[in-house]
């Protein structure tokens, strides 16, 4: 169904003045705000629609939410469906229904959809970066990489369509065969994060759809516009309808997804408090519930580490995408033999960072996402210097002229931290780094494993039995040696340990698992009954 005025890409335009307040608008109160702007400031704000069952379509509320960039508030990117659970719920039958044609689609020819995906993604790559830094911030050379990621994902997942191995193994039995092939399990639930607006959701949605299986696509209301150019590609590359549907909206939302009864798999990456509530709510229903969350990752640096690489190495870690990845280095542990000389070179590094708006190619580290991302940043500054770490440098919001329109702040180091302080404990998600110091590798793997979370860690050495004894003892899903704790490949798994995953994989042949489940099957051509399990003398 396409509604009057829409074009049949999910967006719809809406000549418009920039809607000051970021709450709630009704189209109906946009209209009217139009009418009583005059015309010198009017510009183009586009209204971008759900995709339920092969259609673009406006939630059944009439309401909408917008979406601005973080480092420039006028700019107002476009206005997306504030959805109710009945759009979900409309969302989860078409799903229901297109799977039974869906799954019996042979898996090499699921894939050659993500082949004809993955190229148009190829195609379409700077004008999805662009539109990604503005609509989170991080600057273009890393939305490239985010994009990039997609693609590379899309193309492996297109792969798995011609393999998608089981077993046969021999049967204890004559004349028997056994064999294991995987089959997809039904509606997937996708629930993902503002950070890596576009791989996370390529992580989840090509694994799913090349086992078979159908997916119901919510995205963080931070970055519906990557998430609806990445539903767009599949569209034109010919997944039928149903297959992929996409619905944007909160919490509720979210909390429907992941109860419903028709809901196989809940694929979920977010914060692990929200993380807990999606496994809660997915339990009673039996769901697979697959959860990637929160992180405080560690670099170790030891004191015979090749020191400008570690620099190098935390100043990526620490501040790339702003301090907003789950594998940020938020924490390193220095030997106190190189302490001294590591801290003064990393913080005379942290500040020539260049700050500012990521669409400017001269800047290196973007924005907060949001006003309360900055929030907590700068609250955490305060619990810093409240607990006694050193403030060695950054600490403050940077506000004057063209800085005031965005949530930046500066990058932020602090020394002398002690483990069990509560910036070196706790997720903050921004551009702050806490430096402390260790007497030994024994410390500081004791130091690394003891935070709630296990995503990621990382080892500055030249010496090969202190890397393999770190990599053996550091209790992580993901171990780098002398590189960031930052930059996972497509084809490994990806998750974390404790606070931070329940045991799935995200990517690699793993993500397969998350998506299929085994049947074992028997096939007896003996043309009598044969027992299993039953003493035979038989040779
Ligand atoms: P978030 O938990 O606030 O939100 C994640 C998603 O959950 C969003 O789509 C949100 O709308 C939805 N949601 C909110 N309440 C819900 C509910 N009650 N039920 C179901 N869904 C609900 O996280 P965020 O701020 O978008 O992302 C940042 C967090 O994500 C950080 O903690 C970061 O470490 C984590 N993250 C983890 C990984 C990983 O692979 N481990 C990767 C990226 C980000």
């Amino acid at each position: 169904m396409q509604l009057p005025g829409e074009r049949g890409d999910g967006h719809s335009g809406t000549s418009c003045r920039r809607v000051a307040s970021p709450t709630l608008a009704t189209p109906s109160a946009i209209g009217a705000l139009c009418e009583r702007m005059p015309t010198t400031v009017q510009s183009k704000v586009q209204t971008y629609n759900n995709f339920i069952d092969g259609e673009w379509v406006p939630s059944r509320t009439g309401k909408v939410f917008e979406n601005r960039n973080p480092a420039d508030q006028d700019d107002l990117i476009g206005l997306f469906q504030e959805s109710s659970v009945d759009d979900a719920q409309a969302a989860i039958v078409a799903a229901e229904r297109a799977y039974e044609h869906w799954r019996l689609v042979p898996a090499p020819k699921r894939a050659e959809l993500l082949f004809r995906a993955a190229q148009l993604i190829v195609e379409r790559k700077e004008q999805f970066a662009r539109d990604m830094t503005r609509e989170m911030g991080k600057v273009l050379e890393e939305t490239r990489g985010d994009v990039q990621e997609a693609i590379d994902m899309t193309y492996f997942m297109a792969g798995e369509g011609r393999r998608q191995h089981g077993q046969t193994v021999p049967s204890e039995l004559r004349d028997k065969f056994a064999m294991s092939v995987r089959q997809p399990l039904g509606v997937c639930s996708m629930i993902t994060p503002w950070n890596f607006p576009m791989a996370i959701p390529s992580w989840k949605i090509m694994p799913a759809l090349v086992c078979g299986n159908t997916v119901v696509f919510k995205p963080a209301t931070l970055t519906p516009l990557s998430a609806l150019n990445f539903v767009k590609v599949l569209e034109d590359a010919g997944i039928p309808k149903g297959v992929v549907n996409f619905v944007t909206g909160g919490a509720d939302v979210g909390t429907l997804l992941s109860r419903h009864d028709a809901v196989k798999v809940v694929s979920f990456t977010g914060s692990t408090q929200v993380g807990r509530m999606v496994s809660e709510n997915a339990a009673p229903g039996f769901k697979k519930c697959h959860l990637e969350m929160g992180g405080k990752n560690i670099i170790m640096i030891m004191d015979d580490a090749q020191l400008e690489l570690a620099v190098e190495g935390c100043l990526w870690g620490g501040f790339g995408t702003t301090g907003q990845r789950c594998t940020a280095a938020s924490r390193v542990v220095v030997h106190e033999k190189v302490y001294d000389a590591f801290v003064e070179q990393f913080t005379r590094r942290a500040k020539a960072l260049r700050v500012g708006p990521g669409l400017n190619e001269n800047n290196q580290v973007g924005p907060s996402v949001s006003e309360s991302q900055l929030n907590t940043v700068m609250s955490y500054v305060e619990i810093g210097k409240k607990e006694g770490a050193t403030l060695l440098a950054g600490g403050h919001r940077l506000d004057s002229g063209d800085f005031g329109r965005g949530f930046f702040h500066e990058p932020t180091i602090f020394g002398d931290v002690h483990p069990k302080m509560r910036i070196a404990q706790e997720e903050i998600f921004g551009p702050v780094v806490s430096v402390m110091r260790c007497r030994s590798l024994d410390e500081a793997i004791a130091i690394g494993n003891g935070v709630a979370y296990g995503l990621s860690a990382s080892i500055y050495t030249r010496d090969i039995n202190k890397a393999f004894t770190a990599m053996r003892d550091i209790y992580t899903g993901i171990f780098y040696v002398n590189a960031p704790t930052i930059g996972a490949e497509v084809h490994l798994p990806f998750g974390g340990t404790k606070a931070t995953g329940n045991g799935h994989r995200e990517a690699g042949t793993a993500a397969l698992d998350v998506f299929s489940e085994w049947k074992s099957i028997y096939v007896d051509f003996s043309g009598k009954l044969q027992r299993a399990q039953i003493d035979t003398q038989e040779l």
